[in-house]
């Protein structure tokens, strides 16, 4: 746990009672402050009773007592509409701030040199978290994770000299952190998501703008910049641009982007898939060579021209670090890969089993699609998003059999219709057995059966990890079931 030293003797509201909460809670107990925790819901409120956390009533409270508000990511700050107890702090004058925020306080009070790298991004922020925490644990550094993803920030250890504290944030929380310096800061991509959070409803265009300017925040605080400027397919990530672009006389900024005419600017690892390589500029010669950072090949959890970007960002992040390229280049290929993005599971005799159960969306879905380009027995289907499963038409060719799955079977059979052969299977168990028993019979010599489902999960399943739970127990269930092996 990190004690919250910098609210010592004064009163903090927290509100929002889910893991964050309650470990900021008992931060800053920890540190000496008076906490007056509270949430709408019951079952939070309960939760903090039992941790022994003091509950007030913060619809009633008297405002002018708190130093701060503490609010959950999950709580709305400006859109749709503030949060009520946005409108008492504003209202009493006191300032509101995020968990992530006292974490910065702390470590410029007590350790300003700490190693921070903080990573954003609309996707792909899980996976380079958890690659660069892997690459420093392998090079032997004492590494804290955490943020948006596992751990909340307050329950790690607290920041020191020669400990990298390596944390996910997501807009929400970078909102909440206006003191945000990471020693590198890296910026993954942005496209449009939660828009509804971050400006009116009927001006997506401002939305987009505030959301871009979140995220940019990151980066231009951070000692060192890295920034995905262009994506696997050429295009540029032109939000992503502009803001490397506008860090122009900032200390240091790097990028990674797909073209060699790119690459050629110093300062950016540029994809030949399956190579990550840099032009090194050689100021004495006024020539450029190439340098081969890592063949990704091998790196079988780190599948497709997107985690090419995860691991580029990864790689840049970890060498300004100081982690020699060939430690880099061995963590990479040994990274186990987070369960339920594109999760392999294991094989029964020639067939793939991959989990990619978090692709909750059309475009995540794309992304495995783009990475299994054919002998695909792909189970998919749930409560659908808007759009469905159209944009994935120019992936089709590459799928022996669609099991449908969920509410969003019929829409999907009509999608697929005349171009894919479909099974209809209501549920994850049969559409598991039956594109299990279509891939064996189908004398491919490697195919693939993958649940990318396109959809939320919420008709037949708690949340998108149950989904990815039950497939993997199914799977390994089968007979002749042979679990990956570890690189
Ligand atoms: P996040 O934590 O940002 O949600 P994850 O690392 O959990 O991201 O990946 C979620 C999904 O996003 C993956 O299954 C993949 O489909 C997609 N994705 C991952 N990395 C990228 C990237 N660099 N660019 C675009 N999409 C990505």
């Amino acid at each position: 746990m990190i004690p919250v030293t910098t609210m010592q003797g004064k009163t903090v509201a927290v509100f929002g009672l889910g893991g964050s909460g309650l470990a900021t809670a008992r931060a800053l107990i920890a540190g000496g402050a008076t906490v007056a925790a509270w949430d709408d819901g019951a079952a939070g409120r309960a939760a903090a009773e039992a941790a022994g956390i003091p509950l007030v009533d913060l619809t009633a409270a008297d405002w002018s007592q708190f130093a701060a508000l503490v609010l959950a990511p999950g709580v709305p700050l400006t859109h749709p509409e503030p949060h009520w107890t946005v409108k008492k702090a504003k209202a009493a004058n006191v300032e509101i701030i995020g968990d992530i925020e006292l974490f910065c306080r702390e470590r410029n009070a007590h350790a300003p040199d700490a190693p921070f790298i903080a990573i954003t991004g609309t996707n792909g922020k899980s996976t380079t978290t958890a690659l660069i925490a892997h690459i420093l644990r392998e090079a032997g550094r004492d590494v804290q994770m955490g943020g948006n993803i596992g751990v909340p920030i307050l329950a790690l250890d607290p920041p020191a000299k020669d400990r990298f504290h390596v944390i996910e944030m997501s807009s929400f929380q970078i909102d909440l952190t206006p003191s945000v310096n990471p020693t590198i800061g890296v910026l993954l991509n942005i496209t449009p998501d939660h828009l509804d959070r971050h400006g009116p409803a009927d001006d997506l265009e401002l939305a987009m703008r505030n959301y871009s300017a979140i995220k940019e925040r990151l980066v231009a605080a951070a000692e060192y910049a890295v920034i995905g400027i262009e994506d696997g397919s050429g295009t540029i990530k032109s939000e992503c641009e502009d803001i490397f672009d506008r860090l122009d006389g900032a200390p240091g900024k790097f990028a990674f982007a797909f073209s060699r005419q790119r690459a050629q600017t110093d300062g950016i690892i540029w994809f030949d898939m399956p190579w990550l390589k840099r032009i090194v500029v050689n100021c004495a010669q006024g020539k450029g060579f190439l340098e081969v950072l890592v063949d990704l090949s091998r790196a079988t959890a780190l599948r497709g021209a997107h985690n090419a970007e995860n691991a580029a960002a990864a790689f840049w992040a970890c060498e300004l670090l100081g982690i020699p390229h060939d430690e880099i280049g061995a963590a990479i290929k040994t990274y186990p890969g987070l369960t339920h993005r594109m999760e392999e599971i294991g094989r029964v005799g020639a067939t793939l089993f991959i989990n990619d159960s978090k692709a909750t969306n059309a475009d995540s879905t794309e992304k495995a699609l783009l990475s299994f380009p054919q002998n695909v027995f792909w189970i998919v289907g749930g409560k659908p998003k808007d759009g469905g499963i159209e944009s994935l038409r120019p992936y089709f060719p590459g799928i022996v059999r669609a099991y449908l799955i969920g509410t969003s079977s019929d829409a999907f059979s009509q999608t697929l219709d005349g171009d894919v052969a479909i099974v209809p299977c209501g549920t994850l168990d049969v559409a598991v057995a039956r594109a299990a028993a279509d891939a064996a019979a189908s004398g491919l010599s490697a195919p693939v059966v993958l649940l990318s489902p396109a959809c939320a999960s919420y008709d037949q399943f708690r949340s998108f990890e149950h989904r990815g739970d039950t497939f993997r127990d199914l799977v390994k269930a089968l007979p002749g079931f042979k679990p990956r092996e570890t690189p």
